[in-house]
């Protein structure tokens, strides 16, 4: 009987299996929009900025309206408040979106030291950065009206650049601020003691979003405050842990991040010796962090970083490629390059991302109008951000051709490129080599390098 019962029951779920009768909806498409570096500058206009030292937050937005300078920012200075406001009502009108991913850095460089020339004082430059940083957040969340998932980057500490403390008051601020921190304790907690957290993903199920504060790691770090221990060691701990028990739950991970694991091409390629090879983070998270990469590729399905303020992406090739890393360009000019913002699309279902649409504003025109700079399948031929894609269109850059000019013009989003037809190599091997031994090989081509070892 009880044999007879498993029988039927194998049927039933068979038959249900193939789809018997009505056909599955096709999956969801759901948006998400990527934002990274925007650098808000509140000393761009030097008349406003007592008035925004003496006010609350909550008056921000009135005293930068009240502002007599419209334009935006030029190449060569952070996001002033006209380019930032541009910037989210241009975001506005291309969702709703699922949620936001801000890859950090909310804040300008050099921060303190042009506070202290704008009028203020050393004692009044903490509280100043942390209201800098929770009006960034708090626009983000009102004007897009969605979950914001933001890491910290180098510039957003109220200490300053590459100084982010532990269980800092800039660190608890922001806790009360992020709206997505609400829904777990334990998140929050993880964010106000390290600025790092994880949260189920909000619309794809069996998945999480696991947020880095990759600045421990990076070879800049140094703490503010004396004697706090390796937080950035501490951190990978957890790191490890959480990929673990995403295995165990069968769950998997997107992880997001401001500083990218790899090499820094851009440094690298200074000076022209092809054996220079300049990593992001300290050798010793490199590796812990690569090793962990390896162990949980299955679990690990993509990974989101600023940074560069270019548009970028890395990928681990091989036999099955694995661990794509999408870098999105930077709202912030400083570094010449056209303000970008980007558009995912992916499937509610499994997370996997069909395209990713970038838009831009040409600063050189003088236009004040946004415009769609590419399409990541039409310009590269395919039709997924995946590993798969990635891999063939790394190795299409790195053999030249077409995906190389492409990946040249949008390198910084449709101005003139760092790249050029001698320093290529730095920037196409720094998307698919990690280590410097690897990232040397490449770059010299293997036969030099063993000649000159
Ligand atoms: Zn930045």
């Amino acid at each position: 009987m009880r044999r007879l019962i498993r029988m039927v029951a194998f049927v039933c779920i068979a038959l249900a299996g193939v789809g018997v009768g009505a056909q599955p909806p096709p999956p969801a498409v759901g948006r998400v929009l990527l934002i990274s570096d925007i650098h808000l500058d509140p000393l761009a206009d030097p008349s406003i900025v007592r008035q925004l030292i003496a006010a609350p937050v909550a008056q921000w937005d009135s005293i930068f309206q009240s502002s007599q300078r419209k334009s935006l920012s030029t190449y060569g200075s952070d996001s002033n408040y006209p380019l930032f406001s541009s910037t989210l009502r241009q975001a506005a009108t291309l969702g709703p979106f699922d949620f936001v991913v801000f890859t950090g850095d909310a804040l300008r460089h050099d921060f303190s030291q042009a506070f202290v020339a704008a009028g203020g004082t050393p004692g009044q430059f903490g509280a100043y950065a942390t209201r800098t940083a929770i009006f960034v957040v708090r626009e983000l969340q009102r004007r897009l009206k969605a979950p914001v998932l933001a890491a910290i980057g180098n510039n957003d500490s109220g200490c300053g650049d590459y100084k982010i403390d532990p269980e800092s008051s800039f660190l608890a601020a922001l806790s009360d601020e992020l709206a997505v921190l609400k829904t777990s304790p334990e998140a929050k907690s993880t964010f106000r003691l390290g600025g790092f957290f994880s949260l189920p993903h909000p619309t794809v199920a069996n998945q999480d979003i696991v947020v880095l504060n990759s600045v421990f790691w990076s070879t800049s770090y140094s703490s503010c405050t004396p004697n706090i221990g390796d937080p950035g060691e501490a951190e990978l701990q957890w790191l490890g842990w959480k990929l673990y028990a995403a295995r165990l739950q069968h769950r998997g991970i997107t992880l997001v991040m401001h500083i990218p694991p790899g090499m820094n091409a851009y440094s690298s390629s200074q000076g022209g010796d092809c054996m220079n090879a300049v990593g992001f983070w300290q050798d010793k998270y490199a590796t812990q962090f690569s090793a962990l990469m390896n162990t949980y590729s299955d679990v690990v399905r993509l990974t989101f970083a600023g940074h560069t303020h270019m548009d970028d992406f890395q990928v681990s090739p091989g036999v099955t490629p694995s661990l794509p890393l999408k870098i999105t360009p930077s709202v912030s000019p400083i570094f010449k390059n056209n303000p970008g913002i980007s558009v995912l699309s992916y499937s509610t279902k499994t997370g996997a991302v069909s395209d990713i649409m970038t838009f831009f504003i040409a600063l050189s025109s003088h236009a004040s109008a946004w415009a769609k700079e590419y399409q990541f399948s039409a310009a590269y031929g395919v039709s997924a951000f995946s590993a798969a894609t990635l891999s063939t269109v790394t190795a299409g850059i790195r053999s030249g051709g077409a995906a190389r000019t492409t990946f040249g013009s949008n390198y910084a989003v449709s101005t003139a490129s760092p790249m050029n037809s001698s320093n290529w190599p730095y920037y196409s091997c720094a998307q698919t080599y990690f280590t410097a031994a690897d990232y040397r090989s490449c770059v010299c081509g293997a036969a030099s390098v063993r000649a000159r070892e």
